[in-house]
């Protein structure tokens, strides 16, 4: 028997290639699995290249490594073989550690075909001596090294497919992992050799033709490093391309998800806006058609938002809604939507396990709010009106839903604030009527489709005209000749009153003078004002410049202000009307009787004329408590020396009755009806006059 030794230098050399080879296959296979597309593919191919070859050149520099006492040589066909079994194995492993799953019957299988495609590879290799007499091999040597090669694959392709994510210590996991392989490698080809017996007298036929060993361990070992080297270095780069990429999408994503909440949240509160409440209703809608159920939106209106505002400033109200929306958003389930639709508008979407919980909910809202806040070292209070809706019930889309608890809150403000409405079919039809005439009332004055009809007023006898009450009307393109009763309440809630006062003034003086120049001269025309105009700064001024611009004297004009306004802000009406008595305007209060005067203001009221209130009068013939209470009326007239007026007289009983009281003056459908100037008996009248 021919007894071999070896290479000492080139048996280390042997287990470092085995340890570099087990890395890059690592390695590769952390890239294959996070590469797409073709390049998978090509990780693969390079990979099974770069891994065979360092599987097989660890073998074969092992074979160099070992020496007989005769010359040795490798015949190149059987090597070349040797060569791509190793290749082909490599292969085998990387495409089952690229896999997603690694079952435990498909590591079994992956193990054997490894472990036989090695143990091949190295038996091929030994046969490229082409000895004769042929090997003999030692049973137990041979099948441990079979099974050395099994295991040592079982447990590569195993640590390499828990290895090929990244995790904090991969690089020395993979070391680690990869000396272990290098070792069960080396370990196998080392007992398959120790299993070789060499017959003594044996021959080396690929001695003489084969391939030289000095020259082939240096070739093999730098083609092996080479290829190897660039395989991982690729690898390396490629992965920190990939982590700066990952790096890239990730910030990406982040700045996306920052324009997300940019787009559907509110920046001062931080709460969704109207297109996220839109996107959640439409959710909680889809919800209750699956699964029934019900779910509630609360319009929230803030009332005395703008006052704070205003007399605070805007930093002061800014801090408030946020606090408020830090508050409010600290009840909320997590089901629960609050969002900021407009300046201290909030709209809560909440579901609901009974629709009557809607009103707990409400309530606890407006509790909430009432409590006081401390903004800037001041104890500000508000409150709100909310309105709400139910669906199913109060609207099938988002929009409708939205609408509709607007209509509700309305309402809520109307009945006096600080409470709740729950949306009425009768809502939706007014707010959507009044927002049409306000549209067309915006327009009305420049179209010019105001005009004004005159009620005269007679003297007590009923024969002689004493002036007119100009009386507003709205020609209406569609709808019509409008009452003040349809329009004037909207023109006071939203100031129009103020412009649209101005011109009844201006116009009733233009007629005034016209009536004057006629003759007239010891008419008034009387204009009503609305409470908004009479607190309005600006009156006593445009009332002086009305009556300069028509040329008109004072007291040709008659201003009516109903005993309510008057009343309202008692000293400040005290002090306009001062000013306007001074100016020698003649003034009445107007609706008298409906009121709660106090005498005693009544008595420093600067006013000419009490206009009892038509209802009085109405039911004069009929009810005993308004004759007394008419009769009462001027009896406190007479004494405060100011001039009855009974407006509202229909029937000639009732003017008898009105006379004897001692009433000054009359006006009512009795005597004549409000019509327009040139309608008016006038050319009648004057002539009388003159007749007089
Ligand atoms: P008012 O000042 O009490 O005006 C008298 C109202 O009684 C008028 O209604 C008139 O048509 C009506 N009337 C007159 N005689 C009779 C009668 O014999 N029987 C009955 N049943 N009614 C009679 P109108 O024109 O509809 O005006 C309603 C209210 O609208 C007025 O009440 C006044 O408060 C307000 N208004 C009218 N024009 C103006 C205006 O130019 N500016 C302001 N601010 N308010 C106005
Ligand atoms: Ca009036
Ligand atoms: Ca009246």
């Amino acid at each position: 028997m021919l007894i071999g030794s070896y290479n000492t230098t080139l048996v280390l050399v042997s287990l470092l290639v085995a340890i570099l080879a087990s890395y890059t296959a690592l390695d590769l296979a952390g890239r294959i699995v996070t590469s797409k597309g073709r390049a998978v593919w090509l990780w693969m191919a390079g990979g099974s290249l770069a891994m065979g070859m360092g599987i097989w050149s660890m073998h074969f520099i092992g074979m160099l490594a070992f020496s007989l006492p005769i010359p040795l040589g490798y015949d190149l066909g059987w090597t070349i073989l040797s060569f791509l079994i190793a290749v082909a194995s490599s292969g085998l492993a990387l495409f089952l550690i690229s896999q997603k799953t690694l079952p435990r019957w498909q590591l079994l299988c992956g193990a054997l075909a490894m472990g036989l495609g090695i143990a091949c590879m190295h038996y091929l290799g030994m046969h490229a001596m082409l000895m004769s007499p042929g090997i003999d091999y030692q049973a137990g040597l041979f099948i441990l090294s079979l099974l050395i090669a099994v295991l040592a694959s079982g447990a590569a392709l195993w640590i390499a497919f828990r290895l090929r994510r990244h995790s904090p210590r991969v690089l020395q996991l993979r070391l680690a992992a990869s000396t272990v392989m290098g070792c069960a490698i080396v370990g196998m080809h080392y007992t398959g050799m120790a299993a070789a017996v060499f017959p003594e007298g044996s021959y080396c036929g690929a001695a003489p033709s084969g391939l030289d060993n000095t020259w082939m361990a240096i070739l093999v070992i730098v083609v092996t490093l080479a290829v190897t080297g660039i395989a991982l270095l690729t690898s390396v780069l490629d992965a920190r391309l990939e982590a700066r990429t990952s790096i890239l999408t990730r910030s990406l994503t982040a700045a996306n998800q920052e324009l997300t909440q940019l787009a559907l949240h509110d920046n001062l509160t931080r709460l969704p806006n109207r297109m996220l409440l839109e996107d959640r209703t439409l959710q909680a809608m889809a919800k209750v058609q699956r699964e029934n159920g019900c779910f509630a939106l609360l319009f929230i209106d803030l009332d005395g938002f703008k006052p704070i505002n205003d007399a605070f400033g805007h930093h002061t109200g800014d801090q408030l809604l946020r606090e408020l929306a830090a508050r409010l958003r600290g009840q909320l389930r997590n089901t629960d939507t609050l969002a900021r639709i407009g300046g201290d508008e909030f709209v809560l979407l909440v579901e609901l396990a009974e629709r009557e919980d809607a009103v707990t909910v409400a309530g606890n809202q407006l509790q909430l709010i009432s409590r006081p806040f401390n903004i800037d070292q001041h104890d500000l209070r508000v409150s709100a009106s909310i309105g709400i809706v139910l669906y199913p019930g109060d609207g099938t889309t988002g929009h409708e839903l939205l609408i509709n608890a607007d209509a509700a809150m309305y309402h809520a403000k109307a009945n006096g604030k600080n409470g709740y409405s729950f949306f009425e079919q009768s809502m939706n039809i007014n707010a959507r009527k009044q927002l049409q005439l306000l549209q067309d009332l915006r327009i009305a004055q420049e179209e010019r489709q105001f005009i004004l009809y005159y009620q005269l007023k007679f003297s007590a006898d009923g024969q002689r005209a004493i002036g007119a009450e100009a009386l507003l009307r709205w020609q209406h393109p569609e709808r019509g000749l409008l009452m003040p009763d349809e329009f004037i309440p909207l023109a006071e809630r939203t100031g129009l009153i103020i412009g649209i006062g101005e011109w009844v003034l201006d116009e009733a003086c233009r007629q005034m003078r016209e009536w004057h120049d006629m003759g007239h001269d010891d008419w008034r025309v009387a204009v009503n004002l609305s409470a908004l105009q009479f607190a309005h700064a600006g009156l006593v001024r445009i009332v002086a410049a009305t009556l300069e611009r028509h040329d008109l004297p004072a007291n040709c004009l008659t201003l009516e202000i109903t005993e309510s306004t008057a009343m309202q802000d008692a000293d400040n009406s005290m002090l306009i009307l001062g000013e306007l008595a001074e100016m020698g305007v003649d003034l009445s209060i107007d609706d008298f009787g409906t009121g709660y005067s106090s005498l005693l203001y009544l008595k420093r009221l600067p006013a000419n004329e009490l206009k009892i209130d038509r209802g009085f009068v109405s039911d004069l013939e009929q009810d005993s408590d308004d004759a007394a209470i008419v009769s009462a009326i001027v009896a406190l007239g007479q004494a405060l020396n100011l001039r009855i007026v009974a407006e509202g007289v229909e029937t000639s009983g009732q003017r008898d009755f009105l006379t004897d009281l001692g009433c000054d003056s009359l006006q009512g459908f009795l005597l004549g009806k409000p019509m327009p100037a040139d309608k008016l008996p006038i050319q009648a009248l004057s002539r009388d006059n003159r007749l007089d």
